[in-house]
């Protein structure tokens, strides 16, 4: 099996794990963490990324799969001190579903009605 990086060279999320790029955090775990979205698209977007770099939730899922399990319950986290009952988790994945940062991130998106399916 191949090493996987704990960081990668120009990678966005690696720059805010390491405090490079400022981020309004709003929850902090040894191996997730949770953080605002610069660009809002529900009253509640966060996303939460595992601190190691893995570029998408099937590499993470295949590397270390109980990091993507504290990625999922950090989220439902997220969305119940917001006071949400009800809430989307978005892993986009690949170009074509509009993945743009190739470190793994899952939406939380909540406090609007969500339509489905999505655009
Ligand atoms: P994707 O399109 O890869 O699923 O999601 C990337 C998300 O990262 C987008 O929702 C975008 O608004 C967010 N984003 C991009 N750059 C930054 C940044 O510098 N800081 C934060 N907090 N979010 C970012
Ligand atoms: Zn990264």
């Amino acid at each position: 099996m191949s090493e996987i990086p704990a960081s990668a060279p120009d990678c966005l999320f690696c720059r805010i794990v390491a405090r490079e790029i400022p981020a309004t955090a709003v929850k902090d775990g040894d191996r997730v963490l949770a953080f605002q979205d610069v660009n809002p698209q529900a009253p509640t977007h966060v996303l939460v990324i595992p601190r190691a770099h893995h570029r998408d939730v099937g590499a993470l899922a295949a590397a270390d799969p109980a990091t993507l399990a504290d990625l999922v319950s950090m989220a439902a986290a997220v969305a119940a001190d917001a006071g949400e009952d009800s809430y989307r988790l978005v892993f986009n994945t690949g170009e074509r579903s509009g993945q743009s940062v190739f470190h793994v991130h899952g939406h939380v998106l909540a406090g609007r009605p969500l339509s489905w399916p999505s655009g």
